[in-house]
């Protein structure tokens, strides 16, 4: 089945690694045209080189920006629409989660991590506004995490953030309704990218290979699939949101998390 997105216009933010890069190549296979970014200008050149070796170069298009910089943010959409004539999906997917229980999280770390999960949706949502009003399949897609329902000790701001985001996505769909624009989001448990790759390279054992060290986590945390997700499952949900194909959901989330959530 078609997600229907050929010849429609998707900003992904992160796409330059992990669940925004799937998201992208995702885009990509449906026909759509696909725009980018990440802060990295090497990692992002090596994604549009990437895509290019397999997609028409004309359908994408990236540009460094970081989500947090609202000016960049607003620079970075309105190339995207002066590109390819507007914008239908928005899929924010810019961030990392940060590591740290209360007691070893500072008064600016808390700030920082509070800032990263609100100001990655609410900048590109800001600058896309005027073009999805415009668009008769517009739909903002969220990256959230399993986070927001269930708090864990070690990751104590990015929990409560994430918390906030979901409420924040929420209230975005009700007042968007009107305008014809859906807002969802995926919430995720443990998805093998970018940031578990950096972990891995901290491992407390240098002669464990990739495959054994994520088959510990996934024992370790007891994630009843046994595994970690892998990106392209993460971005296939996103997708799916972002596309007419979800034409009938607004304000709604799905869990991509190998059964990890445990909740009714
Ligand atoms: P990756 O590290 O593989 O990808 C993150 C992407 O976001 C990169 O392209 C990175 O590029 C970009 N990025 C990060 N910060 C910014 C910024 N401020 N502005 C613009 N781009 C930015 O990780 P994932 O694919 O796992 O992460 C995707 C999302 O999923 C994140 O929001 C993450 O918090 C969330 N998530 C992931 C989980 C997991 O288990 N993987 C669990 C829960 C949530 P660059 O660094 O060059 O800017």
């Amino acid at each position: 089945m078609s997600f229907q997105v050929s010849g429609k216009v998707a900003v992904v933010t992160g796409g330059s690694s992990g669940i925004g890069l799937e998201t992208v190549r995702l885009l990509l296979e449906q026909g759509a045209y696909v725009a980018w970014c990440g802060r990295d200008s090497g990692r992002l050149q090596d994604s549009w080189e990437t895509m290019a070796a397999c997609f028409e170069s004309d359908r994408l298009y990236i540009q460094c920006c970081d989500v947090l910089n609202a000016d960049a943010v607003k620079q970075f959409i309105e190339q995207v629409a002066q590109r390819f004539g507007g914008v239908d999906m928005l899929i924010n997917n810019a961030g990392q989660g940060k590591v740290a229980s209360f007691e070893d999280t500072s008064d600016e770390e808390w700030i920082r991590e509070v800032q990263l999960k609100y100001f990655s949706v609410l900048n590109p949502v800001r600058a896309a506004l005027p073009y999805l009003r415009q668009s008769s399949i517009a739909s903002i897609a969220n990256v959230n995490s399993l986070l927001a329902y269930k708090p864990e000790p070690h990751m104590m701001a990015t929990s409560a953030a994430r918390a906030g985001l979901l409420n924040l996505s929420k209230g975005l769909s009700k007042e968007f309704v009107a305008a014809g624009i859906r807002v969802n989001s995926i919430l995720i448990g443990m998805v093998e990218s970018g940031q578990w790759q950096r972990r891995y390279l901290d491992r407390s054992d240098p002669d464990q290979s990739w495959e054994d060290w994520l088959a510990g986590i996934a024992r370790k945390r007891g994630i009843p699939m046994g595994r970690l997700g892998k990106p392209v499952e993460a971005a296939r949900a996103l997708v799916f949101l972002a596309s007419p194909l979800s034409s009938y959901t607004t304000g709604s989330v799905i869990d991509v998390s190998g059964g990890f959530s445990q909740e009714i």
